[in-house]
């Protein structure tokens, strides 16, 4: 099988990226190899749901710029097809004195990315929006919104499929070899030939890009963040989305509250390390790959920095009440009783040699391959200014 180009994942930042191209050049021939047998499997399939605003990004940086740009394509596109969302705002509350100078710093992160309508709001305007919340001081964040990226997903497959590209289920990609001009794509199903492969393959990435740059020195650490639900008759304490002052050293937000665009309230993610790359439960183990992010230099040094705040985020982990404090920081009346356990999901955070958590998107590329290394949150409401991105850079070739 010979394609011009072979991408390797359908989640939402492969599928972005197939849209793009056959958008710009219908006349290329190209796949998707996808080792589930479903689209959105990992990352997307599990994740908050939120549209971010761009509000937390170093200005100028890629997280920035391909927010900002990805955000208005993302609201066309739910318009253009029905994607179920609602842009109803968020507050970002600082709970204590202590937080007001880190919530000023975002606030003027927000206005350094351009941001229009974002406002400081004292503790009665910020109760006027969320009644239950507990605030010294709030930012109001009207541009954020909810969606549905698993249909999202869904949709830009059908689209894809539509121009007469195929989407190959159940073809996990074992390893690459390059000839002259092209490259050997290996899979469970079979060989492809691709004048150019694109990996886009999330919480694999390191594994993907190492098939064809051995030399790349990167880890991917699959962090898992655990959510609670909100039972029905007490979902009337979180109107839309309340999140609290991130800690600046991680690259997480902090649990939360969401509203969900499929219904209901979600509280959390928390942020844990993961004992398997797609280890959706706490007790999911898988000895090799824990064994390789243990013996990861970079994540040793991760370690010994950050040794106390992961302590703390595994004890949330296994103790509902030390997660629910930490919620009721936010909304003093939340209580373990209005809470159930509800679903997860792990994100692929790259993390070098040196111990330091890769911030921004990052990509890397060489005659036969182009490389998706880092697609954090918030890749997932970036992913069509990603997806062009990925798609101007394969372009050039062509
Ligand atoms: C808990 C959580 C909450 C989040 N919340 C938000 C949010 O609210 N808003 C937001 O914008 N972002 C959020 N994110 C981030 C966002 O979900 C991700 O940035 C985005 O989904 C990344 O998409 P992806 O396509 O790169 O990765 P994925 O969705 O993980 O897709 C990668 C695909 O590659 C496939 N694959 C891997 N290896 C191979 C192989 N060898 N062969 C074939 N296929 C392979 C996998 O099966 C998978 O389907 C969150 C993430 C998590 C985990």
């Amino acid at each position: 099988m010979k394609y011009d180009i072979v991408i390797v994942g359908a989640g939402i930042v492969g599928l972005a990226t197939a849209y793009r191209i056959s958008q710009k050049n219908p006349r290329l021939s190209l796949c998707i190899l996808e080792k589930e047998n479903t689209v959105a499997a990992h990352q997307t399939g599990h994740n908050s749901g939120v549209i971010h605003s761009g509000i937390y990004y170093k200005p100028g940086s890629l997280k920035a710029l391909n927010c900002k740009k990805g955000y208005d394509e993302l609201l066309v596109f739910a318009k253009e097809y029905g994607i179920k969302h609602d842009v109803c705002g968020k507050v970002i509350v600082a709970t204590k004195e202590a937080e007001r100078p880190l919530l000023d710093n975002i606030f003027k992160r927000g206005i350094a990315n351009g941001m229009q309508g974002i406002r400081k709001i004292s503790p009665k305007e910020t109760k006027e929006i969320e009644p239950y919340v507990n605030a010294v001081e709030s930012i109001w964040v009207p541009q954020t919104g909810i969606i549905d990226y698993v249909g999202m997903s869904k949709k830009l497959a059908e689209l894809i499929e539509g121009q007469g590209h195929k989407i190959f289920f159940k073809h996990k990609v074992k390893s690459m070899t390059t000839k002259s001009d092209y490259s050997v794509v290996h899979t469970e199903g079979g060989d492809f030939e691709a004048k150019l492969v694109i990996s886009c393959a999330g919480l694999y990435a390191d594994k993907v890009t190492k098939m064809l740059e051995p030399q790349v020195d990167f880890h991917v650490l699959p962090f898992r963040g655990e959510y609670y639900e909100i039972v029905p008759n007490r979902q009337y304490l979180v109107k839309n989305l309340i999140y609290p002052v991130p800690n600046p050293n991680f690259p997480f937000l902090g649990v939360h509250f969401t509203r969900m665009a499929k219904g209901g309230v979600e509280a959390g993610p928390n942020a844990v390390l993961s004992y398997r790359r797609e280890g959706y439960s706490r007790w999911d183990v898988h000895f090799g790959e824990l064994f390789e992010t243990l013996s990861y230099k970079g994540f040793r040094k991760i370690a010994a920095k950050y040794w106390r705040e992961g302590l703390d985020e595994m004890y949330r982990s296994y103790s509902k009440s030390a997660f629910v404090r930490a919620l009721q920081n936010l909304i003093p009346e939340i209580g373990e009783d209005d809470l159930v356990e509800g679903g997860s999901g792990v994100r692929a955070q790259a993390c070098d040699s040196g111990g330091n958590l890769v911030d921004d998107f990052w990509f890397i590329e060489n005659q036969y391959v182009i490389n998706v290394c880092n697609a954090p949150s918030p890749a997932a409401t970036a992913c069509l200014a990603v997806g062009e991105t990925v798609a101007d850079k394969a372009l050039k070739r062509f």
